[in-house]
C-alpha cells in the first residue's frame, strides 16, 4: 500500500503534508506506522495543488524515493494552496515504476492517488484507457470518464469502487480525489484518517500525534467541501 494525504482549508504549503509533521509523507516513505501492505514506499512520489492564476492543478512527480529528491524541499516550501494533495508510492509487484504510474493522477481539474490494488481486467471495461500500464492509472481512468460525463464525485467514486470490487472480490480501493474546491476519498481494505480543524486534513495514517485524528471506516466515503465533512457507509 501507498500512502497518501491532502488538505482542503486555508491556504498551506505542501510540506505542511510532507516534510513539517513529524509522522508527515516524508517519514512515512520509511518508516509507516500503519501500512498492513508492504513495508517502505521508495517506488515514487507525487504532489499536486491549485492554484488561483491557473485553470488545471499543477503536479510534480518522479519515480525515485521522495527522501533522494533534493530539489523537493523548496519546492514543498513554496507550493501553497487550499487544496493538496501528496502521495508515496510502493508499487505491487509486476507494476511499472515510472512517473506515469505515480500519483497523483490528472484529469482537467481532478487529481487523484490509489492505496492498493486491483486486478486490471476488473477496471478496464470502466475505462477508455490509460496513461500507463498501472493498476492505478487504469482505476484513475475509470474514475476520470465519470467525472467527464457530469457524474458527481459522491457518486462516481461508489460507482468505480463497487464495479470494481465486483469483478475483483479482492481488490483494495483506497481512493483519495481532489478538485479544487472538494475532497473525497474511499476506505476500502486499507486505513483512512481525517482530522477537522480549519480545514480537512484526509491521510493514509495521522501524520502527527495531535489529538482529533478520526479513523474513517471501512468501506465508507468521505466528502469535503467548503460546507463541511460527511461519512457514508459505500454499500
Ligand atoms: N497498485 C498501485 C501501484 O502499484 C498502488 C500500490 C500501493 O498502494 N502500494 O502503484
Amino acid at each position: 500500500m501507498c500512502r497518501h494525504a491532502a488538505w482542503l482549508g486555508p491556504s498551506r504549503s505542501l510540506s505542511s503534508l510532507i516534510f513539517e509533521p513529524d509522522q508527515g509523507l516524508l517519514r512515512q516513505a520509511y518508516a509507516p506506522r500503519m501500512q498492513r501492505f508492504g513495508s517502505v514506499n521508495a517506488d515514487g512520489f507525487g504532489v499536486g495543488w491549485y492554484d488561483p492564476s491557473l485553470s488545471e492543478p499543477v503536479r510534480y512527480r518522479r519515480s525515485i524515493p521522495i527522501w533522494a529528491d533534493a530539489n523537493l524541499p523548496g519546492i514543498a516550501g513554496v507550493a501553497r494552496s487550499s487544496c493538496l494533495m501528496a502521495a508515496v508510492r510502493s508499487a505491487t509487484v509486476g507494476m511499472p515504476i515510472e512517473e506515469s504510474a505515480t500519483a497523483p493522477f490528472a484529469d482537467g481539474i481532478w487529481l487523484l492517488s490509489h492505496n492498493g490494488r486491483v486486478q486490471r481486467e476488473a477496471v478496464r471495461p470502466l475505462a477508455p484507457g490509460s496513461e500507463s500500464a498501472c493498476d492505478s492509472a487504469w482505476l484513475a481512468s475509470a474514475v476520470f470518464a465519470l467525472l467527464r460525463e457530469g457524474i458527481p464525485l459522491a457518486r462516481t467514486l461508489p460507482l468505480v469502487v463497487r464495479g470494481a470490487a465486483e469483478a475483483d472480490p479482492a481488490a483494495r480501493l483506497n481512493l483519495l480525489v481532489c478538485g479544487g474546491m472538494e475532497l473525497a476519498a474511499t476506505a476500502w481494505g486499507d486505513t483512512l484518517y481525517a482530522h477537522l480543524g480549519e480545514g480537512v486534513l484526509v491521510a493514509s495514517e495521522p501524520l502527527d500525534d495531535r489529538p482529533g485524528w478520526q479513523a474513517v471506516p471501512d468501506r465508507n466515503l468521505l466528502l469535503a467541501s467548503p460546507d463541511g465533512v460527511l461519512v457514508t457507509p459505500i454499500d
